[in-house]
């Protein structure tokens, strides 16, 4: 046995993205204690830089200690009860998986359904609330990265508002890659993930929680089901005033790559980071169109970060394309799930990853496949 050396390979699918240099130096400093003051001190800045990246105010805003999937889980199984009324929109994978977790925790789901490749139509939701006026919050994707459509997150949480009910949005792949705007549009519970557009490497996912999630949290009759995830119990750890209550060890060295990402974000800036995800993505987009790709969502809906391309009716086995990628370019881009599994791949450009360097890669690999 010997250590393990990762290959390089070119990270262009739907996550993990790139990681850049100092992110990995960061992470490679030396592990102090978790409740050492320095790594308070730390705790505080990444709290900080996660409200500015996130466009919030709000007190409670921290990276849960694993990935997007226990942000999604933080924020669901806090706010809903065994009993309560859940909408919830499907119109990719994680939305299906949001469904999942209500149910798990023992609400009812209504569930809005869209194609795979549509963003949630709000006046499907609307319909929702007003069938269902016992409803508790409404759950949507933000950007479905298994599609690669975005959501109108302001319209959605317009209506929600409107019935006054509970929002919570998976931001997972929209986070510093399409504008998020929490405390503007009234997003009262938000998850995301550190692999994506914030191009660190997986296992965190920070949430944010206005004062009405919170309200709805200390209201419960219940306990929440999870010791883990139970914000009551967690908040302490990431808010204690000095005094910092012992929940779990977090994991030291990724959050000194997460903070190191987030200052990364901070000195782009992040509307220019979202204005390069546009612009690199509308030069990966015209590559695409002149070898003759079409794309599975429309532009109108379209992800700057993930496109969705539909795959060549002459290719017979993808996924032996997609090998060949890995091993002659060294590339990697992502499978289609689910109804859409041999139909389309996707092609992340997130974070450290939006650059032209990456659009010329995959646009020689893919230019390959017509060569014959
Ligand atoms: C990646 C992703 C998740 C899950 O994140 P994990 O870190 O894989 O648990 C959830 N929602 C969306 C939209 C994602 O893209």
């Amino acid at each position: 046995m010997k250590s393990f050396s990762p290959p390089t390979i070119r990270l262009m699918g739907p996550g993990p993205s790139k990681v850049s240099e100092r992110v990995l130096a960061a992470m490679a400093r030396p592990t102090i204690g978790h409740l050492d003051p320095e790594f308070i001190r730390l705790m505080d800045e990444i709290g900080s830089l996660l409200r500015t990246a996130m466009r919030t105010e709000n007190d409670l805003t921290f990276p849960v200690s694993a990935p997007g999937s226990a942000g999604m889980e933080t924020c669901l199984v806090n706010l809903l009860e065994p009993g309560d009324t859940a909408v919830v929109c499907i119109n990719g994978v994680f939305g299906g998986r949001m469904k999942e977790v209500v149910e798990r925790a023992g609400a009812t789901a209504v569930v809005v359904n869209d194609e795979w490749g549509a963003p949630v139509t709000p006046d499907k939701v609307e319909a929702a609330l007003q069938e269902n006026p016992q409803s508790k919050l409404v759950a949507f994707v933000h950007a479905e990265t298994s599609t690669g459509a975005l959501s109108d997150a302001q319209q959605i949480c317009r209506i929600a508002k409107n019935h006054g009910v509970l929002v919570v949005v998976d931001a997972v792949t929209s986070l510093a890659g399409v504008p998020l705007e929490v405390d503007r549009w009234g997003i009262d519970a938000v998850y995301s993930g550190s692999q994506k557009c914030l191009s660190c490497p997986p296992g965190l996912s920070p949430v944010s929680l206005n004062k009405a999630a919170l309200a709805c949290v200390e209201a419960r009759k219940t306990p929440v089901q999870s010791w883990f995830l139970d914000l009551s119990l967690v908040a302490a750890y990431w808010q204690g005033d000095g005094a910092r209550a012992y929940h779990h060890t977090a994991p030291v060295n990724a959050m000194y790559a997460l903070h190191e990402s987030l200052i990364a974000l901070h000195e782009e800036g992040l509307e220019a980071s979202w204005a390069r995800h546009e612009r690199e993505s509308g030069v990966l987009q015209e590559g695409l169109s002149n070898l003759g790709f079409e794309f599975l969502v429309d532009k109108k809906y379209r992800l700057p970060q993930l496109l969705s391309i539909r795959i060549p009716e002459f290719v017979d086995d993808e996924a032996q394309i997609r090998r060949h990628f890995r091993n002659a370019f060294s590339l990697e881009i992502g499978a289609g799930l689910g109804p859409l599994a041999g139909k389309v791949w996707r092609i992340g450009l997130m974070g450290a990853g939006a650059n032209r360097d990456n659009i010329d890669a995959c646009l020689s690999a893919l230019a390959s496949i017509f060569e014959t």
